[in-house]
């Protein structure tokens, strides 16, 4: 017999419960779709996700396997893989996103349907959204709590790799190369790419050597800007490249060793990507709408020439335009400078936080739609447990805090080292009379201004009812 595993955003072998049932039930199939959710993905992470599925493909195919690529709509697509082949059975790994979510309902259906059984499995978060409940039976919407609660909850031990039959034989397979994935990364995939490995290997090396020492220091810096204090997991687990408990896991023994409370404050940040996706699970409009539909009638600006630069990193706000910049080249952003330039968009530029949700999809490699949305509401004020709008971050003061002695902000910023970044001012219009050569542009907004501008409208907003 031989059984389907639909891969999507669990590019690994290794702890793997779908796959790991796929196995038991007879030859290995495994199938990845770029279906209509793949494709509107922006041009980093479609980027990122040929990197993974190159070094998947590589993986199976050392153990005598393929990974069969195809596109379309799944349902269509599984049904009739299923029936050509004869498949016993299609496993895959439960996501939590409104779209997913439909998606997986309609192919379970059809599978069933068509007389295949269909198995969805947990694997993406330590915790699945429904499991864990608040004393009232509902879904937590604050963090604290929410950590409290599972801290020191049970999650399953990582699983190795089954045994890996192949079919005998293989069906047919588009070529990774003619979907063009990296396409629209003609601005800089190849820089990109200079900052960023993808796979499995990767993944599990970054881990042992960010728990191997560097969290002993996590604690504090995971805020410096200006030191390399953070995992750069998220990518790894934005694709699945790596269990989120097998992270969770390494951490602990660490934890049960030294007891150190900078081990339980990475501990904690994995949690927030499994909050990330209690939320979404349970408030699927997090994505597209305001949490707090109050804030509906608030006036932010639409897209607008002030986002232009704030995308461009041009706003003359040091800190902002470094973070862009850094997102632009590399792909990622420091979460601080992220916070810092989601605040400064959505209120010193007075505009919409799904302008700048939106703009983070098309360049972040570690793109994920429950953390992204998460971001942007906690950033504007207009999501659960938010920071209250009119607490204004400063970027000078966050800058001074964090960069003290402009490190991060020069290697982003100064003309020498911005020859990475030279291709992103070919574009710039000329009206904005700016240029790469002339150095960094004026303020766009004066600080002060910027923040009592906000204030004033969210003064008015309130007294509005
Ligand atoms: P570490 O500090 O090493 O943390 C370890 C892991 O914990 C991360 O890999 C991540 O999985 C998780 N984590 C840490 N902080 C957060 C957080 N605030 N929310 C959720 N999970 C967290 N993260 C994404 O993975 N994808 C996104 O699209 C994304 N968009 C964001 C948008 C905004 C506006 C903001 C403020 C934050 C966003 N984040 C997002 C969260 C965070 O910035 C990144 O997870 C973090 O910078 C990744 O770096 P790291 O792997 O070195 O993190």
């Amino acid at each position: 017999p031989v059984a389907i595993v639909w891969l999507r955003r669990d590019l690994r072998l290794s702890d793997h419960p779908a796959l790991t049932a796929a196995a038991q039930d007879g030859a290995l199939m495994p199938l990845f779709i770029l279906d209509e959710q793949m494709e509107a993905l922006g041009a980093a992470p479609r980027w990122r996700l040929e990197q993974s599925l190159k070094s998947l493909a590589a993986d199976l195919e050392a153990r005598g396997l393929k990974l069969i690529l195809r596109r379309g709509d799944p349902r269509a697509i599984l049904t009739a893989l299923a029936q050509d082949i004869g498949a016993v059975s299609v496993h895959w790994s439960r996501l939590y996103d409104g779209g997913s979510v439909a998606r997986d309902t309609e192919v379970k259906s059809a599978l069933k349907e068509a007389g295949v059984s269909a198995v969805s499995h947990a694997g993406h978060v330590l915790h699945e959204p429904w499991t864990v409940e608040t004393k009232t039976g509902g879904f937590y919407k604050v963090y604290t709590p929410y950590w409290k609660a599972v801290r020191g909850a049970d999650v399953p031990e990582p699983i190795g790799i089954p045994d890996l039959r192949a079919p005998d034989t293989w069906p047919e397979s588009d070529a990774l190369e003619a979907w063009q994935l990296s396409a629209d990364m003609d601005r800089g995939g190849a820089i990109v790419a200079t900052h960023e490995t993808a796979g499995e290997d990767t993944a599990r090396g970054v881990l042992g050597g960010f728990i191997g020492s560097k969290v002993e220091d996590y604690g504090t810096a995971r805020d410096k800007l200006f030191v390399a204090g953070t995992s750069t997991l998220s990518a790894h687990f934005a694709w699945g490249e790596l269990s989120i408990r097998t992270a969770w896991h390494a951490a602990k023994r660490k934890f049960d060793e030294t007891g150190s409370a900078d081990v339980e404050t990475f501990m904690k940040e994995l949690v927030w990507r499994d909050f990330a996706w209690h939320l979404i699970y349970h408030t699927p409009q997090i994505e597209t709408e305001n949490w707090r539909p109050e804030w509906d009638g608030f006036p932010w600006r639409g897209d607008n020439e002030d986002a232009e630069r704030w995308r461009r990193g041009l706003t003359g706000e040091p800190i902002v335009d470094a973070g862009m910049r850094e997102m632009y080249v590399t792909g990622r952003m420091h979460n601080r400078v992220r916070m810092i330039v989601a605040c400064y968009l959505t209120k010193h530029l007075q505009t919409d936080w799904r302008v700048g949700l939106k703009w983070f999809e098309e360049c972040l490699v570690d793109h994920d739609p429950a953390s992204n949305a998460m971001g942007w509401q906690w950033s504007a004020g207009s999501g659960p447990d938010a920071t209250p709008y009119f607490r204004v971050f400063n970027p000078e003061t966050q800058a001074e805090k964090f960069d003290p002695k402009g490190i991060y902000r020069r290697k982003w910023l100064d003309s020498e080292n911005s020859a990475e970044a030279a291709s992103y001012f070919k574009a710039v219009p000329r009206s904005w009379g700016l240029s790469a050569a002339e150095g960094r542009p004026p303020r766009m907004i004066d600080l002060k201004d910027g923040r009592q501008r906000a204030l004033d409208a969210y003064q008015e907003f309130k007294a509005q009812g």
